[in-house]
């Protein structure tokens, strides 16, 4: 009789998206006329820029010829890729991170999940509450988080650092010992993010305490604000005790392509049970030759593209064109009497329901009456309840549409 994982049966049932996409259908199927605004999923609608295309064009013909062919590339990613990011992403702003520092994936969603292989299941983990549920979810899948309490909405090993208006969506440090802390920065779905100051809190307290920080910066171009830290690493010592996730999916729109990036430093240590150090570079160096066998060529060559000046010109557009929408949708929010935010670092606005409503009922209500569709705060986390999050990747004209039916 083969077994199951049975960490998997902890998990909670409805995934926060397929239960918005069963209720939208459900509304749909009663109100075949109506027209739905979708500012839900936080997926992109603007196509990839002529730049990217042309790149992806041209390496597509390399493959016709036996003289440009490639089959397997190097599991960590092409040395052209590796070298651009280290070069435009980290020493064009003085952090001096090196190509064999850098890992290309298919995606921060799985380096996010997968980088567990190598920090296996006995650390306390650590998650603002809201976040991206796939921290929570990938601890729970390895049997990290321990049983869920219903009544609480949390499992029992994790420690949650809530994120409220109340504390200006600044986590606090935790009161108990922890091994390892996720940071979203901007944060999903809050929108907000921490200056240098506040993050430095948290490397000095990582090092201290011997701590790893998982840092997820995938909406680190969408920062505006010229003080924010755009990486973890511009912290004095973040190397000694961070991991920074990037992902190509919102910052060129390479949600459909795939292609992410991890940096794992080389002076980023971890301890065995007996206190051994282990050098976690060389760990994921070995995860990732294992287990994968590297992103495509023309999307490697699409992903290099993002870097040349046309196409940072090109996505420095799209990007601007989503924070246009962010301020249509703030300021029509805060014209229609909401209290917003998020949205000047970050695609997303995060709004404080009318008193009396949860999360759910806003949803109901938002859809019933508005047909706008948009994401109950509670989906990321208990904090998340009173709270709901829009998202700015949708067109101007249905972002226009939807701020002028929340004022009608
Ligand atoms: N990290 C955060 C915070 C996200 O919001 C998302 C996508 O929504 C991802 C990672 C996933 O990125 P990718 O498309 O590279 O898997």
């Amino acid at each position: 009789m083969f077994k199951i994982n049975e960490n998997y049966l902890e998990l909670q049932d409805s995934y926060l998206f397929s239960t918005i996409a069963k209720k939208l259908d459900e509304y749909k199927e009663k109100n075949p006329e109506k027209e739905i605004i979708k500012m839900g999923i936080g997926d992109v609608t603007r196509p990839i820029v002529p730049a990217i295309i042309d790149a992806m064009h041209k390496a597509v013909d390399e493959m016709k010829n036996e003289s440009t062919f490639r089959g397997y590339g190097p599991e960590q990613g092409y040395e052209f890729l590796r070298e651009k990011i280290s070069k435009y992403d980290y020493k064009n702003r003085n952090i001096d991170i090196s190509p064999d520092e850098i890992f290309v994936s298919d995606g921060s969603k799985c380096d996010v999940a997968n980088i567990l292989d190598i920090l296996g299941n006995e650390n306390k983990v650590a998650i603002t509450d809201p976040v991206y549920p796939v921290y929570l979810d990938t601890n729970v899948m390895i049997g990290a988080a321990g049983k869920y309490n219903a009544k609480k909405g949390m499992y029992e090993n994790i420690v949650y650092l809530p994120i409220k208006a109340e504390n200006n969506f600044i986590p606090e440090l935790p009161k108990e010992k922890v091994d390892i802390i996720y940071l979203c920065l901007p944060n999903n779905p809050t929108g907000t993010v921490l200056n240098k100051a506040e993050l430095k809190k948290w490397v000095d307290y990582a090092k201290e305490n011997k701590l790893l920080i998982l840092f997820d910066s995938a909406y680190e171009r969408y920062i505006t604000e010229k003080e924010i830290p755009h990486s973890i690493y511009e912290i004095e010592g973040a190397k000694e005790v961070a991991i920074e996730f990037r992902s190509f999916s919102k910052t060129a729109g390479f949600t459909g392509i795939r292609c992410a990036y991890t940096v794992v430093p080389k002076e980023l240590k971890a301890w065995t049970k007996e206190n051994a150090e282990v050098e976690l570079n060389k760990l994921w160096n070995r995860r990732m030759s294992t287990k994968f066998n590297g992103v495509s060529y023309i999307t490697q060559r699409a992903a290099e593209s993002v870097y040349s000046e046309e196409g940072r010109k090109q996505i420095e557009e799209n990007i601007a064109y989503y924070m246009e929408n962010a301020r249509i949708i703030r300021d029509g929010l805060n014209k229609a009497g909401y209290v917003t935010y998020g949205g000047i670092n970050a695609p997303y606005i995060w709004l404080k329901v009318p008193e009396g409503l949860t999360s759910w009922e806003f949803f109901d209500k938002l859809l019933n009456e508005k047909q706008i569709v948009g994401t109950p705060g509670v989906g990321f986390g208990p904090s998340g309840e009173g709270y709901f999050r829009l998202t700015a990747f949708g067109t101007r004209e249905n972002t226009i549409k939807a701020m002028d039916r929340m004022n009608e």
